[in-house]
């Protein structure tokens, strides 16, 4: 496995607003090794630890995280956006740059016998993770391990997440 993953994201200027640098992994995904050793590259990297479930978050993180659940064997959690699940939900608020975000679970698929993988497509200021990971603590699950096809380093996330415990794995860097 060799292929330079990060030539195959597209970055596109001023989205979803000026001054923005976006970083568009669907160029990625459409490229069928790419796509595959993204996929593979997450779940070798964390291969026999014996993890439960991947959660993998609302939206992107469903395209990793589901590969990343099959290739480990193992079941997959969605953290949605509020309101779209449709049994009892536990919920974790998270800050934005303008107002409150909130993620779901159902408050009925995790509990202490359980070890989550968290899957995103991106880390940046980590405010998405680190509400992830406290929502999964908080069934008593075990969640200490993130996982990243992109990781935006000089926006502080993956320190932020290493602070709290959680080993982060990323697959490419932009500074
Ligand atoms: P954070 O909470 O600041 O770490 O932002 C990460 C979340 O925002 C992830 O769920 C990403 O999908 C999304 N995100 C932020 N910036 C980008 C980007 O440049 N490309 C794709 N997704 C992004």
């Amino acid at each position: 496995m060799s292929l330079d993953l990060k030539s195959l994201v597209r970055t596109i200027p001023d989205y979803p607003k000026k001054g923005i640098l976006f970083r568009d992994i669907t160029t990625l995904i459409e490229h069928p090794e790419g796509f595959r050793e993204s996929v593979e590259r997450i779940a070798d990297a964390h291969r026999g630890m014996d993890f439960t479930h991947v959660a993998g978050i609302e939206a992107r993180g469903f395209i990793f995280g589901a590969g990343v659940a099959i290739a480990l064997g193992v079941g997959f959690v969605p953290v949605r956006k509020r309101g779209k699940l449709p049994g009892q939900t536990i919920g974790q608020n998270y800050v934005l740059e303008y107002g409150v975000d909130t993620i779901e679970i159902h408050a009925d698929v995790l509990s202490n016998v359980h070890k989550v993988l968290l899957v995103d497509d991106l880390i940046a200021t980590g405010g998405t993770a680190i509400a992830a990971v406290n929502l999964m603590r908080r069934t008593g699950a075990i969640c200490d391990n993130a996982a990243f096809a992109i990781d935006l380093p000089e926006l502080g996330g993956a320190a932020k997440l290493a602070a709290e415990n959680v080993a982060v794995h990323s697959l490419i860097a932009f500074e």
